[in-house]
């Protein structure tokens, strides 16, 4: 590890605008200024039906080894780890032959539960560290990064990545997972996937779990996309998650029987963190405004588990979490004022294995047993007609359009940029073409 390699490396992975691929957008170039002691290759795909990261594994397996290396030599870790679901054991070997050749990669197998890609139980899982309470992995010594990440921060060298892995799986004709370049509408993605298969779709962008619900297909994916889930919009999933916080509080307050299976099934709580949902919902109840104030709910990730899964009423603990977390932060509190911070070492609960939640349950209880078809990869080069280029793929601030309507552009150009001193990536055109619309939101390009 040399200071000049990280911040070359790291100013390279930002100018090519290298983000987390696996949806949470946060600039690489941050991880890779870090200093860790163990990289951990994030393959563990744990939501339902997708398989894009797995694809990639399979189709580039060096490269992304070589991005993993690049990574522990920029942040000076001394190990890394590629954590894969075991159930995966060709490609579990086939990758263990390729890191044999590396110093000091090795694969780690990881159980098939959800949600084993959550990066605080991936670093439990894979180095016996728990994260400390309102910290991330690097408070316990470790980068995590998606697979596809690492591909791009191999690949960031060459020219910005413009391209993305999907899944288009549910109901779709023939679900598939692709290469695509970014920008491309969703419904571009499900016609590549031989068009809807029910007559009134709706989709999640994302997995079933942490995913959004769509029924604009015309959004474009982004770096950051993972795929689409089509269902039918009558699906209970498409149901249950589309229900906005009047009702899911109204149902919560008056059903809520506190039985805290929501909490005693957390993955973050099963870390032995102070997230309690059960104790948000219990707020719900006795709350005098329309604000919940419970601060049980601070570290709670989102997985959903406890709405999807754990909740026998079908009630919605995540969503009232989320809701809590935006409360407490507009009041200004966050966790580090908060007394549940006692600044005490945590250490896992002591049957967290037994409450691991297997995928194939989840499945069921999803509803999802029906569409759980392969998806495998579709070889094809897709030439859109346009692309729209969003300012906002990462975490951070937003970027500015720097081209106007008329301009014409090069694949690979920066279309999009923010000031140097700002977390975020330049965002870059995926086709050569005229910029057809520029605004706050998007670039549009229109091919040659
Ligand atoms: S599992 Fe459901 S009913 Fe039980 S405490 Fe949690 S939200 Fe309430
Ligand atoms: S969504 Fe529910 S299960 Fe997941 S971390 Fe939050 S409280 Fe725990």
């Amino acid at each position: 590890m040399s200071d000049d390699f990280t911040r070359e490396f790291s100013a390279g992975l930002r100018a090519a605008g290298v983000v987390g691929a696996g949806g949470a957008g946060f600039p690489a170039c941050v991880k890779a200024a870090a200093r860790a002691e163990f990289v951990i290759a994030n393959a563990a795909e744990c939501e339902p039906l997708l398989k894009k990261d797995r694809t990639l594994l399979e189709l580039h397996p060096e490269k992304v080894l070589d991005g993993l290396e690049l990574m522990m030599r920029s942040t000076g870790a001394s190990k890394g780890f590629v954590g894969i679901k075991k159930k995966h054991s060709a490609l579990s070997a086939s990758l263990g032959e390729a890191a044999r050749s590396r110093r000091n990669i090795s694969v780690a197998p990881l159980g098939d539960y959800y949600p084993a890609g959550d990066e605080q139980c991936l670093v439990y899982d894979i180095t016996g560290r728990v994260t400390p309470m309102g910290g991330i992995p690097l408070a316990a010594g470790c980068v995590v990064a998606n697979v596809e990440t690492l591909f791009n921060a191999a690949s960031a060298a060459g020219g910005p990545g413009t391209e993305k892995y999907i899944t288009v799986a549910g109901a779709v004709r023939k679900p598939a997972t692709l290469k695509v370049p970014v920008g491309i509408s969703w419904a571009e993605a499900v016609e590549l996937s031989g068009g809807f298969g029910v007559p009134d779709p709706a989709g999640i962008d994302g997995g079933p779990m942490m995913g959004k619900v769509i029924t604009d297909f015309s959004l474009p994916v982004t770096k950051c996309s993972g795929g689409l889930i089509v269902l039918p919009k009558n699906h209970r999933l498409i149901v249950k998650k589309s229900a906005g916080r009047p009702a899911f509080s109204r149902v919560g307050r008056s059903a809520c029987d506190q039985c805290s299976y929501c909490t005693e099934l957390c993955p973050r709580y099963l870390l032995g963190h102070s997230v309690q949902p059960h104790r948000a919902m219990r707020s719900l109840m006795f709350s005098g405004g329309p604000l919940i104030h419970s601060e049980y709910a601070l570290l709670c990730c989102e997985c959903s588990l406890c709405s999807l899964y754990s909740c026998p009423e079908g009630l919605s603990p995540s969503e009232i979490c989320a809701a809590a977390k935006a409360d407490l932060r507009g009041m200004k509190k966050n966790f580090g004022d908060s007394e549940l911070n006692s600044g005490r070492p945590v250490s896992a609960h002591p049957v967290r294995e037994e409450r691991k939640v297997p995928v194939s349950r989840l499945v069921r209880r999803l509803g999802l047993a029906d569409y759980a078809a392969d998806a495998p990869y579709l070889e094809h080069e897709y030439k859109p007609a346009r692309v729209r280029i969003l300012m906002r793929q990462h975490a951070g601030a937003p970027c500015s359009p720097v081209v106007e309507a008329g301009r014409k552009v090069r694949k690979g150009e920066v279309v999009g940029d923010l000031p140097a001193d700002k977390l975020g990536c330049p965002v870059h055109a995926s086709i050569a073409g005229t910029v057809s619309k520029a605004n706050g939101e998007f670039v549009e390009i229109t091919a040659e």
